[in-house]
C-alpha cells in the first residue's frame, strides 16, 4: 500500500538519502536499521511531509502523495511518531492526544480517545497531568496515542525503544503487535535493538542513505553481517 521509488531527500543541500526504494503491505511491519547519520530520519521526515522530497516518489493506495503537504497526508492516512517523541510538555495529556485528530469531530475524537485509553492504560489514568511531567516511557506512549488519534493506516515510528526501560520497551512492541492486527503498515526505525529483527516483516539497512541490504528479519538475526556491522550491540 506504501510504495517509495527512488526517494531522495535531505536538509537544505545536504542530500541525506539518495534514490532509495521500498514497498510496505498492510498489516506488515518494516524495519529501517542501520548507524547514526544514516539517512533514517530523514527517509520518516520526507514520508511525513515534513522535509521535501527532491525527486522519486511516494504513493499511498496508488494514489500520489510525494510533494502533499503534512496535513493532507495526516487525512490519506500516514502519522508519524516523532525521533524524541516530541510531546507538548506545557499541555495536558488529553490536549495533546487532541492534537493529533485536530482534522476530526467531536465523536470521533472521543472515539479515538477511547481507543488510545484501552491500548494504554497509563495514559488513561493521567488525563489532566501535564504531559512534561509524564515518565519517558509514558511520553512515548502519547506519543504513539497521538499518532493514533489521526486513525491512520500508515504508521512511521522514529526510534520506537530509545531511552526506554525494557519493561517499557516490551510494551511499546506488544502495542505494535495490535496495531499490526488491525492492518496498519508500519515503518519502524530503530538504531540498535535485536527486538526489531523479531518483529519485523522486512528490513532494509541503510549505510550513508543507501539501502545496502534487505530481507526478512530472521534472515537479518541470522546474517552476521548485519548483526555485526549494524546492530554492534546486539543483545542490549
Ligand atoms: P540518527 O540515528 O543519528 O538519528 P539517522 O539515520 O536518522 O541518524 P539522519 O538524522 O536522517 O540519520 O541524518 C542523515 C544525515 O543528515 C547526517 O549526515 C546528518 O548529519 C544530517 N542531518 C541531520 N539533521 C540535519 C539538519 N537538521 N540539518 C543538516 N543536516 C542534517
Amino acid at each position: 500500500m506504501l510504495n517509495v521509488s527512488g526517494l531522495t531527500c535531505g536538509y537544505g543541500d545536504l542530500i541525506a538519502v539518495d534514490g532509495i526504494s521500498f514497498g510496505v503491505r498492510s498489516g506488515d511491519i518494516f524495519a529501517l536499521i542501520g548507524a547514526n547519520g544514516a539517512g533514517k530520519s530523514a527517509t520518516m521526515l520526507a514520508l511525513a511531509g515534513i522535509i521535501p522530497v527532491i525527486s522519486g516518489r511516494v504513493e499511498l493506495n496508488a494514489q500520489e502523495i510525494t510533494h502533499l503537504p503534512v496535513h493532507e497526508r495526516a487525512k490519506h492516512g500516514i502519522a508519524l511518531v516523532p525521533e524524541g517523541r516530541r510531546i507538548f510538555p506545557d499541555l495536558s495529556v488529553d490536549e495533546n492526544l487532541t492534537i493529533g485528530g485536530t482534522h476530526l469531530n467531536k465523536s470521533e475524537l472521543n472515539r479515538n480517545r477511547k481507543r488510545v485509553f484501552g491500548t494504554f492504560p497509563r495514559i488513561a489514568d493521567r488525563q489532566k497531568q501535564l504531559a512534561g511531567s509524564l515518565s519517558g516511557g509514558e511520553q512515548q506512549m502519547l506519543a504513539i496515542g497521538r499518532a493514533m488519534m489521526a486513525d491512520p493506516s500508515v504508521l512511521l515510528i522514529d526510534e520506537l525503544s530509545l531511552g526506554l526501560m525494557p519493561i517499557v520497551t516490551d510494551e511499546c512492541y506488544r502495542v505494535l503487535d495490535e496495531l499490526r492486527e488491525e492492518n496498519l503498515a508500519i515503518v519502524l526505525v530503530e538504531q540498535s535493538t535485536e527486538r526489531v529483527l523479531q518483529v519485523a516483516d522486512q528490513v532494509a539497512v541503510l549505510e550513508t542513505g543507501r539501502i545496502v541490504w534487505t530481507g526478512s528479519g530472521s534472515e537479518a538475526a541470522d546474517d552476521e553481517a548485519v548483526v555485526e556491522a549494524y546492530l554492534g550491540s546486539f543483545g542490549n
